[in-house]
């Protein structure tokens, strides 16, 4: 577990005292920084730009926030100005951001939102989850004050164990709550004491997820092994590599704006002739590759590609770009 803390520290650039795993998928980070940072009426600003936003405004709502969103279309991301006239008109407390908006395919640019949020006393809580350790991420230095990944994307361990951390400001604001946070399992000053994050003994508080938490270890080990800055180049020069071949084959990506793309998860828009599927299961039973669907207003009119960590090879890029080439010709000439 120690391992861990300390491969997610490097992960995540923080020095955070309250920086553990939450036993649960990406979603059980998510429902720990709704359920340990938002108390009934508290004013929750929620970015939307794809699915996750809009899933953190359903939690955050389940936990009676005064919520206010401002939107994007999906295969967009928010300017700095954007954001700042929202922190206005809604004088917000917290606020929620994704990183990498794995169904619109976008990164977010991060750099000077922890800085604005905190001029707004309001504080940050960053969705990583398609994200970390693909692109660069500094949580002390941008200031994030709640930050969570999976770990089954760049950390490319199996699901179930999903780090978090949490700033001093975040800290002391889960300390200074009125009311009781409203789960056991996720409460984060049980979780920091059982993850060694305090000075006391730790306590039993749930059955450790033991064989989750070893591979995670071996994610965190590879990803230290490799190099963040390793890391992000590698996830650049895939993206730049299917890009290219995705140009080539005469297909459009989905995120006009280059600055926007995700490296680990890029948007294809399906062509007019072609049912999305067709092509999808021709590649999955043909090369055992996996090219998903679009989620929520892009169902049926995207792919999704995702090329992550372990899987971030310029081999994988060539073997997906086959497939779909393949795929693309069969179902036209059927
Ligand atoms: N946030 C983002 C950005 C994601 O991509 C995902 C998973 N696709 C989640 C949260 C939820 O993670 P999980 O499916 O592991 O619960």
């Amino acid at each position: 577990m120690d391992d861990v803390k300390d491969g997610i520290k490097y992960g995540f650039q923080t020095d955070n005292i309250w920086t553990v795993c939450v036993s649960g998928s990406g979603h059980g980070a998510m429902e720990t920084s709704v359920c340990n940072l938002i108390e009934a009426g508290d004013k929750v600003m929620v970015c939307v730009n794809g699915l996750w936003g809009e899933r953190f405004s359903d939690m955050a709502d389940r936990h009676g926030a005064n919520l206010s969103k401002i939107d994007k279309p999906m295969g967009t991301v928010f300017s700095l100005e954007e954001i700042e006239k929202g922190l206005q008109d809604n004088q917000p407390e917290i606020m929620f951001i994704t990183h990498g908006e794995s169904s619109g395919t976008t990164v977010q640019q991060l750099q000077g939102l922890g800085q604005l949020c905190h001029r707004y006393n309001c504080i940050l809580i960053v969705d990583s989850v398609a994200a970390m350790g693909g692109v660069p991420l500094f949580m002390d230095q941008w200031e994030i004050d709640v930050l969570y990944t999976g770990a089954q994307k760049v950390l490319s361990a199996p699901p179930g164990v999903s780090p978090i951390s949490f700033s001093n400001r975040a800290r002391q604001k889960v300390e200074n709550r009125k009311t009781k946070v409203r789960s056991y399992y996720f409460d984060m000053k049980e979780l920091a004491n059982y993850w060694g994050c305090d000075n006391e003994p730790r306590r039993y508080h749930h059955t450790g997820l033991i064989s989750s938490v070893y591979a995670l270890r071996e994610g965190f080990a590879r990803l230290a092994e490799v190099g963040l800055e390793q890391s992000w180049t590698t996830h650049t020069q895939c993206m730049q590599q299917l890009h290219a071949g995705i140009g080539d084959l005469g297909l459009e990506l989905f995120v006009k704006e280059k600055s926007a793309r995700l490296p680990c998860v890029t948007g294809i828009v399906v062509p007019e002739d072609i049912h999305w599927k067709d092509v999808s299961d021709y590649a999955m039973k043909n090369y055992r590759v996996e090219i998903s669907g679009g989620l929520g207003a892009q169902a049926g009119k995207i792919w999704r590609i995702g090329l992550m960590g372990y899987n971030c090879t310029d081999s994988n890029v060539t073997l997906v770009l086959r497939a779909l080439s393949e795929a693309l010709d069969h179902v036209r000439n059927k």
